[in-house]
């Protein structure tokens, strides 16, 4: 089939490696963010699984969750790749965002989104939960499933391939976690310590969620001293994202990576070992952010 054909011929792996400066220190960046122009950062990894493998019933996903995620605009990609059709429920959606569509949801509801505003019911969810039936596969919000694995293995062999190359043996790699699903399953395919944050929930719920995957070999979770929620506004969140851009050039994302590079601010600049951190993308998602950021503090 052309489909499979063009899939197999798109790669959406290998990203590069960049080494940058911030605050006087070094540190190598993975930029995962730059896989693909519309299938890249984390949530490309987590899906790859979807986009690689036959599965000949399939003609619809469904998903959920907020009407600004960017699981749920790579879902309405990878359904455009695949000619699936793409229900996502949304617990509401904003007045004006339904009136001024921007950032993934608007990208996503080109892709051909079906968005429906209503509380993905219990029952429904609990019978689709993980499993196919019929023809739709159901994945869970923000994509915290075993299948992101396959994905996730993948990048922790490029990892390892370009700590090899470069004779690292010292390293430390950390990312920002959500679910905490890419950290875990990068731990445990890497030989390396794998470090991260909480930005979703606090360092309990982070735990629960790594409980949930695996028994042991969890990531090593960092903290800050004030209290962040997810989504909200903070002046310092934009001040190192602001910050990052000119000293590095690199836009990194505002959900998850200010808070990531305030912890690595934090505990790792005297840090002996090389860090890697991962790019995993969300700049899509910056629009809506900086545009709610730029009102509030420009
Ligand atoms: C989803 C996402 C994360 C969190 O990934 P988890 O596997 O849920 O921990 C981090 N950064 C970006 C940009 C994301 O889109």
């Amino acid at each position: 089939m052309l489909i499979d054909g063009r899939i197999s011929s798109m790669k959406y792996t290998n990203s590069k490696v960049e080494e940058i400066k911030f605050n006087n220190k070094k540190f190598f960046v993975k930029r995962d963010d730059l896989l693909d122009k519309d299938f890249s950062g984390n949530k490309a990894r987590k899906f790859y699984y979807f986009l690689k493998n036959d599965f000949q019933n399939i003609t619809k996903i469904i998903s959920h969750g907020s009407s600004q995620s960017n699981a749920m605009y790579s879902l309405s990609v990878l359904c455009k790749i695949r000619n699936w059709d793409f229900d996502y429920y949304v617990d509401h959606i904003a007045g004006y965002l339904k009136a001024n569509p921007i950032g993934n949801y608007k990208e996503a509801i080109e892709n051909g989104m079906n968005i429906i505003e209503k509380k993905l019911d219990d029952e429904v969810s609990k019978d689709l939960d993980k499993s196919i039936h019929d023809n739709t596969l159901f994945i869970p919000e923000g994509g915290a499933l075993e299948e992101a694995s396959f994905g996730i293995k993948i990048l922790a062999n490029e990892i390892i391939t370009w700590a090899e190359e470069n004779n690292t043996t010292d390293l430390k790699v950390f990312l920002p976690s959500g679910t905490g699903t890419t950290a875990l399953y990068l731990q445990k395919y890497l030989p390396f310590e794998v470090i991260t944050c909480a930005c979703v929930g606090d360092e309990e719920y982070l735990k629960k969620q790594f409980l949930e995957l695996e028994k042991d070999n969890h990531p090593k979770i960092l903290a800050l001293d004030k209290k962040y929620h997810f989504g909200k506004l903070y002046k310092e969140f934009y001040e190192i994202h602001n910050e990052l851009k000119r000293q590095t050039n690199i836009e990194f994302d505002l959900l998850y990576d200010s808070k990531g590079w305030l912890c690595v601010s934090k505990h790792l600049c005297d840090c002996k070992s090389d860090i890697l951190y991962i790019h995993q993308g969300g700049i899509l998602g910056n629009i809506s952010m900086l545009q709610r950021y730029q009102n509030k503090y420009n």
